[in-house]
């Protein structure tokens, strides 16, 4: 054998998993066929909140003038603006390689081919190298849908990896697809002074997350300027001179929307690149390759993480699931646990979520306790001039926190606390008595953890 552990595939998923596997003493290798780092660094997370902090300040020197400053003329320098954001990606994928290096970890650069337990193939430019791996670690991520309507194809129309690329702002965007990723670039684009339009074949936006955040975001977007089409279904796109027409039908009927530039954000599916899976025998379920609680396939020392196996498709999902699976690897005895996962979604207002939401505690017919905390009741994000927003907490009959949604400022550092409080059953009365500094945005979180046993006290 020539490594304890191979892992296929360098995002978040797998190049977290080969830290944890040299710390633990294990040899290992890492084959990524692009860049280190993956979606998240690459494609993803890392390029879009650098997007999204350039689109908060420019947003933020519209109201200037509320804050007794005068800018004078404000403009977007797009291409500044794209600069900034691949040098942060640059830096940290530059990053990642000085950490491989540390801890001693092989990285082969090129495609690698998974067909045989205890092999891996990989095409790089000086040929094809065949290494021996006593455990396989499968984490080849996801790639963005691109749905079949037609039009699809068209130049101007694109995914989040092309718009990532892109250099220059649209005079207007229609985004097909009101979830996550759309809304991300929706609220960038529209800070810019884009003409946004989003376009969601449900009846609501974020499907999946409590209802009440989507019912309170909606009516804010569409103040900023966004026009949002819900129970909508896109039934063509075609190209009208230099304009990208979006045709499309509600319950009313037929429209066309104009466009110069089309994002389709329609989800992703996970990446079997190089993975013959019928020759291996890898089970799967819808497509998808099936793992136990220790990210175990079917087959020996064969493991599979991260967006490559669906479920919750976030980067510290598949960094959580590539410890787990090593820590396994290495003897420990280690499960992997999906109670207390956190969202985030950096829209303006930001979004954060983990654990039950309301209307899944009315389904399970279960005693529940709620309780909501406004922002426009806490100091500091007065002082910040963002006080839209709500935290909201759910406890089941005993006071135990099971749940939570935040809307507001940093509210995906804010969820950290109830991250905690659900990982660890705390009751929400021990997040109400745990003193937190004032004046500061955490307090809102205090305030609804008081609301559950009683009423928050800043609260009339
Ligand atoms: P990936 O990051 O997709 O990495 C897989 C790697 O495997 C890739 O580098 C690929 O080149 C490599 N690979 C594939 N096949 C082979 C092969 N045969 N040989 C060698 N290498 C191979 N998540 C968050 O948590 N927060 C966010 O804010 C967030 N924002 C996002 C924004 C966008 C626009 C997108 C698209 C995604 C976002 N995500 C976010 C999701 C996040 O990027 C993914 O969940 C995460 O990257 C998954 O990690 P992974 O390691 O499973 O896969």
């Amino acid at each position: 054998m020539d490594y304890q552990v191979g892992i296929l595939g360098g995002g978040p998923g797998g190049y977290v998993c080969a830290l944890r596997a040299a710390q633990l003493g294990l040899s290992v290798v890492l084959i990524e066929g692009g860049r280190l780092g993956g979606t998240c660094l690459n494609r993803g997370c890392i390029p879009t909140k650098a997007l999204v902090k350039s689109a908060d300040l420019y947003r933020e020197m519209e109201h200037a003038e509320e804050f007794g400053l005068f800018i004078g003329e404000k403009r977007v320098n797009y291409g500044a603006v794209v600069a900034r954001k691949d040098n942060i990606v640059n830096a940290l994928v530059g990053g990642v390689e000085k950490l491989m290096k540390a801890a001693n970890i092989r990285v082969i650069k090129g495609w690698g081919e998974f067909k045989e337990v205890g092999q891996i193939s990989v095409t790089t430019e000086n040929g094809v190298e065949l290494i021996q791996v006593e455990n396989v670690i499968l984490a080849t991520g996801s790639v963005p849908i691109r749905i079949p309507i037609p039009g699809a194809d068209l130049p101007g129309v694109g995914t989040s990896d092309e718009f990532l690329e892109e250099t220059e702002l649209p005079k207007r965007l229609v985004v097909i697809g009101g979830g996550v990723i759309g809304l991300e670039f929706a609220s960038i684009y529209k800070a810019f002074g884009v003409q946004v339009s989003v376009v969601e074949m449900l009846p609501t936006l974020l499907p999946t997350i409590d209802e009440e955040i989507p019912k309170r975001l909606t009516p804010l977007l569409k103040r900023s300027g966004i026009e949002i089409f819900t129970k909508t279904a896109v039934k063509e796109i075609r190209q009208e001179g230099e304009t990208l027409i979006v045709q499309v039908e509600d319950g009313k009927g037929i429209r066309d929307i104009p466009a110069d530039r089309v994002l389709l954000s329609t989800g992703r599916r996970p990446s079997l690149r190089g993975i013959d899976v019928q020759k291996l025998g890898l089970e799967t379920d819808k497509g998808v390759i099936k793992v136990n609680a220790q990210m175990q396939t079917n087959l020996p020392h064969v493991y599979a993480i991260g967006d490559l196996i669906g479920g919750i498709m976030l980067a510290h999902v598949a960094s959580a699931e590539g410890i787990v699976a090593v820590e396994h690897i290495a003897g420990r005895s280690v499960e992997m646990k999906y109670d207390a996962i956190p969202s985030a979604i950096f829209t303006h207002p930001e979004i954060a979520t983990v654990g039950y939401t309301e209307q899944e505690l009315k389904a399970s017919g279960n005693i529940y306790r709620v309780s909501k905390f406004p922002f426009s009741a806490n100091g500091k994000a007065l002082a910040l001039g963002e006080s839209i927003g709500l935290v909201k907490i759910l406890a089941d009959h005993e006071g135990v926190i099971v749940g939570a949604s935040i809307m507001g400022p940093q509210a995906s550092s804010l969820i950290s606390e109830l991250v905690l409080a659900i990982e660890k059953r705390l009751r929400a009365e021990d997040v109400a008595r745990t003193v937190h500094a004032h004046p500061t945005l955490p307090e809102a979180v205090m305030e609804a953890a008081h609301g559950i046993d009683g009423k928050p006290l800043h609260l009339a």
